[in-house]
């Protein structure tokens, strides 16, 4: 038998009987013969409660600080976990990223994971022990605490699953499975039993966060199996993420998802001279800032051009601060921010030469008088920047055009995060 993979996410143990039954999930693998890792998030809504408590404290944590805070909830986990595991019996073991050796690169709050150290792993599941890990966290080569970003724990069990050439990768959340779009926005959305790793990383990508885009990435890098699954109802299969070429693909769009974490800035009138673009973007790429979308329009004056990008929020501050040095340096006129902005996607690899898609989601939108402010497209995805209050509309609406419900209401345990 072989290593198997599993992760559980914040809802799946929000409590002490829900920790249980997550022990009971693992020694069920066990008990099939199988090697077992698993990897736990943080307690239910710990982390937004972290994050509210430093914003109490400042307006303005420090990110080496922010990373030492949050990954105090993974282990908080881990350590329940070992302990319910072993009062049902069973031998088990918490570590932590540090003790693993999930070697990180040296940026805080969204760091990419460079190296997982497998000799201790290895030498845990010779003894016959469960491996309980935190997610989310690793540790830089000098030894600084890291975190990977919201969500990453997702990225965190596939890493592990990679090094050790895991059988699979399981990762129980508190729905059955990818949906065509968050089942919490349209009940009726359809659960897929297959997506290709090509879609379901845009489909993160553009904000569906069931998955972390990079747990996605690396699965797809080193051909780990991954399937979602219900923690709520073991006997779900749920979906399965492989490869395309192993597909057949019958519909054009396979899902749909919005986003609307990003803000919009303009920087209004630039010289329209060779190096401006560079200049605006290397600025961003050198502080580790993404920018998502990109449109450069004629000024209105003659020789300038207008640049308007995204971001992600939280980048928000930084961005503006960074973009002000260079409106100075390159003598543009002036900076705007629109946050009233959410974006929408249709992804699909049957879009691929089929003729109409972007036209049919761009009159689904229209029919419902929503307005498009930016258009992007790449060879499986479009996605439309719309007015923040019209993200949900748009998604329904996008879903009945492209027959992506079905009859059946969909199952979500998770209550919503605080506000
Ligand atoms: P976990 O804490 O287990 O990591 P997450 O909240 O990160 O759980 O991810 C699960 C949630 O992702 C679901 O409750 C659902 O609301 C949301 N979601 C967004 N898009 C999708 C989708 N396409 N399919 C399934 N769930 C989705
Ligand atoms: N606890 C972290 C978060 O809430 C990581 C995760 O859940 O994957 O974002
Ligand atoms: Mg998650």
């Amino acid at each position: 038998m072989g290593i198997i993979v599993q992760k559980f996410g914040g809802t799946s143990v929000a409590d002490a009987q829900k920790i249980h039954n997550v022990a009971k999930a693992a020694i069920r693998e066990k008990e099939k013969g199988n090697d077992v890792v698993v990897i736990v998030s943080a307690m239910g809504h710990t982390t937004d409660l972290l994050i509210k408590l430093a914003q109490e404290v400042t307006v303005a944590p420090d990110s080496r600080e922010m990373d030492m805070l949050l990954s105090t909830g993974e282990q908080v986990s881990i350590a329940l976990l070992a302990m319910a595991i072993q009062a049902h019996g069973y031998k088990a073991i918490s570590m932590n990223g540090q003790q693993v050796g999930i070697i990180t690169e040296n940026v805080h709050s969204k760091a990419r994971i460079i190296d997982v150290k497998t000799d201790k792993l290895k030498k845990h599941l010779q003894e016959g022990e469960i491996i309980v890990v935190a997610g989310f966290q690793g540790v830089t080569q000098e030894g600084e605490i890291t975190t990977l970003g919201r969500g990453g724990s997702d990225t965190s069990a596939v890493a592990i699953a990679a090094a050790l050439h895991a059988e699979r990768c399981d990762i129980y959340t508190d729905v059955e499975g990818v949906y065509t779009t968050d089942p919490r926005i349209v009940p009726k959305a359809s659960k897929l039993d297959l997506i290709s790793y090509e879609e379901m990383l845009e489909l993160a990508r553009v904000g569906a966060n069931v998955l972390h885009p990079r747990s996605v990435e690396t699965a797809k890098q080193f051909s780990v199996p991954m399937r979602v699954r219900s923690s709520f109802n073991l006997e779900n299969e749920g979906t399965l993420i492989l490869g395309a070429d192993t597909m057949e693909i019958y519909k054009p769009v396979a899902g749909v998802a919005e986003d609307s974490s990003q803000v919009r800035i303009l920087i209004g009138e630039v010289p329209d001279s060779p190096g401006t673009a560079a200049k605006v973007f290397s600025t961003l790429a050198n502080n580790s800032i993404s920018v998502d979308m990109i449109i450069q329009t004629f000024g209105k004056n003659e020789h300038t051009n207008d640049i308007a990008f995204t971001v992600d929020s939280k980048d928000l501050e930084q961005t503006l601060k960074l973009m002000e040095a260079v409106k100075k340096e390159l003598g543009a006129k002036e900076i705007t921010t629109d946050e009233d902005i959410s974006k929408v996607s249709i992804v699909g690899a049957g879009m691929v030469d089929r003729p109409g898609i972007a036209a049919a989601m761009f009159k689904a939108l229209a029919d419902q008088n929503i307005n498009i402010k930016m258009i992007s497209t790449s060879e499986i995805k479009i996605s439309c920047l719309v007015d923040k209050k019209s993200g949900k509309e748009a998604i329904k609406a996008l879903c009945k055009e492209f027959a992506l419900e079905s009859e059946e209401v969909a199952v979500v345990k998770g209550d919503l995060p605080p506000v």
